[in-house]
């Protein structure tokens, strides 16, 4: 049984980020998106909020499950009882980091393999940052991410602007 954990902040999942799923799901027995708590990141959504997001999105493909990690990714991995470490690349720009990442974990422990997918190229310059943006600024993020992630990012930022307007008005 080949399982591949692919890990990341999925703040939120993105048509991109389930490029990648799909594509593993194909090659291996088991996908597990495992979803980082990322304190440090001060991620948009909780981290049950990104589950919830990702578990929808993931929904119609029987081999992947999701689930979310606080520790070590490599312990994690272990514990899961898996070989491979999924990471996704879209540009050059993000080789440096997974370079250095992909080294690390392999130091840390030589029996783990780091795997790179690439998305089509429709999503190579799709990131969960720039979906946040868009939203933020009244865009349509549909061609981005699936209606779920869409509705929730729409309530977030309708929230938000309510609070703001709240505290303009405490203000005034
Ligand atoms: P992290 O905070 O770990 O970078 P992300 O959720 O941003 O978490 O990304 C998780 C993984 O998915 C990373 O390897 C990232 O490069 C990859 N990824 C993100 N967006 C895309 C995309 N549009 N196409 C392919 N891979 C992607």
């Amino acid at each position: 049984m080949q399982i591949a954990v692919y890990p990341g902040s999925f703040d939120p999942i993105t048509y991109g980020h389930l490029d990648v799923i799909q594509r593993a799901a194909r090659l291996f027995d088991q996908v597990i998106v495992a979803v980082a708590q990322n304190e440090e990141k001060h991620p948009f959504f909780t981290l049950e909020e990104r589950c919830k997001l990702a578990a929808t999105a993931t929904a119609g493909l029987a081999n992947v499950e999701v689930d979310s990690f606080r520790s070590l990714l490599i312990d994690y991995v272990l514990q899961r009882k898996a070989r491979v470490i999924l990471r996704g690349l879209r540009a050059v720009s993000d080789f440096e980091f997974e370079f250095q990442l992909a080294l690390t974990n392999r130091r840390i422990n030589e029996q783990i393999e780091t795997i790179f997918m690439m998305p089509r190229d429709t999503y190579t310059f799709l990131s969960s940052r720039i979906v946040k943006e868009v939203c933020r600024l009244g865009g349509d993020v549909s061609p981005f991410v699936p209606p779920p992630v869409r509705s929730a990012l729409q309530a977030r930022y309708a929230e938000l602007a309510e609070s703001a307007h709240c505290n303009r008005s405490h203000i005034g």
